[in-house]
């Protein structure tokens, strides 16, 4: 099989390469229909995150039709169509007991890092029957790849962490797909304000397309005093930052009022200023948060139920084996205007109805 392979930093191949099999009766192997390309994804070729290693094929989201399925795996067959959690987690474990699937002693985000991921024509996934969940064979496609990753990262580490409520005045810092994510998630609860702040006036204006009530380009504006003047000098209720880097954290420390919340989503290299100084008094939480995935049955019904439509996300779409190009543009998202991409295996496609009658 065809996939992206990580060939170290700066280096990445559409290569040939063995099809995964079934190491443990609880594995099932996906053949994968569509999937994306992650901000983290860039970060990896980049090589800021070392435990990815030379020959580790990339990509944590998609979904597919199951090509096998372990003896041990209960809920799933060969031929059902599933959606694959961005986050691997076996069910049984202390954390996962909690529901903290992120932190699951023999999975959390390994997939496309540890060990092998989605950008590929197939994929093995551990414990099948907690990392994987049914879609209708009639479901959106383009729409159930969003439920791997941004849209429950946006929604429980920003809105959920940052306990967004009704009347509330939130900030996103942000406006890439995850605070994209945030921004459409958190009209659940029917935030007052919602003021987008990022310095690419093209990902502010769909912003406003997407319910944000004011927009800050930060390149030309004093973010700070914007949001001072917006809010009567308070400041806000929930300042999410989706972007990893400490003049963003930073702005979120300047930002949030009494009582307040700051959700960092953001993956960070650096370390930040505390201004604890200011902060002590502020009665205020600050929350970290890997996702869990644990809210994707939960978003599937609102997307399902056209609550919510998360394929406004999606601004460029390509083969599976155009991937290249599709990094290219993904890579250049100011340029392109890219927020999230879609990558289709073609064949599945065409073969669809000749391999469901073949099982
Ligand atoms: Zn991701
Ligand atoms: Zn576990």
């Amino acid at each position: 099989m065809k996939a992206l392979v990580y060939h170290g930093p700066g280096k990445k191949a559409w290569e040939e390469v063995p099809k995964p099999i079934i190491k443990e009766q609880t594995d099932a192997i996906v053949k994968i229909v569509k999937t994306t390309i992650c901000g983290t994804d860039l970060h990896i070729m980049k090589g800021d995150l070392p435990a990815v290693t030379d020959g580790r094929i990339i990509g944590h989201e998609g979904i597919g039709i199951i090509d096998e399925a372990g003896s041990a795996v209960a809920n799933y067959k060969k031929g059902d169509h599933v959606l694959i959690s961005c986050i691997t987690s076996c069910g049984k474990c202390e954390n996962c007991k909690k529901a903290m699937y992120s932190h699951c002693e023999k999975g959390g985000w390994i997939l496309g890092n540890l060990i092998d991921g989605t950008q590929a024509e197939y994929v093995r996934i551990p414990y099948a029957d907690n990392s994987l969940y049914p879609i209708p064979e009639d479901a959106d496609e383009e729409a159930m790849v969003m439920l791997s990753d941004v849209l429950p990262t946006g929604f429980e580490c920003g809105v959920l962490s940052g306990k967004v409520k009704p009347g509330d005045t939130i900030a996103i810092i942000g406006a890439g797909p995850i605070g994209m994510a945030a921004l459409l998630t958190s009209q659940f609860y029917s935030p007052a304000e919602i003021i987008v702040i990022d310095m690419d006036d093209n990902r502010l204006a769909v912003a406003k397309t997407f319910g944000a009530t004011h927009t800050i380009n930060s390149s030309n504006e004093n973010a700070l005093d914007r949001v001072m003047g917006l809010t009567n000098d308070k400041g806000v209720d929930v300042a999410i930052e989706a972007v990893g880097i400490v003049p963003t954290f930073e702005l979120c420390e300047s930002i949030v009022g009494a009582g307040g919340h700051i959700a960092n989503i953001g993956v960070h290299g650096k370390s930040v200023t505390l201004h604890l100084e200011t902060l002590w008094s502020k009665n205020l939480t600050i929350t970290t948060h890997l996702v869990d995935t644990v809210t994707i049955p939960m978003l599937f019904k609102t997307v399902q139920g056209k609550k919510i439509d998360p394929k406004k996300l999606i601004t460029h779409r390509f083969k599976l084996d155009q991937i290249m190009e599709a990094y290219e543009a993904f890579g250049n998202a100011a340029k392109e205007k890219t927020l999230k991409v879609i990558l289709t295996n073609k064949e599945e496609f065409t073969n669809r109805k000749s391999y469901q009658s073949n099982n």
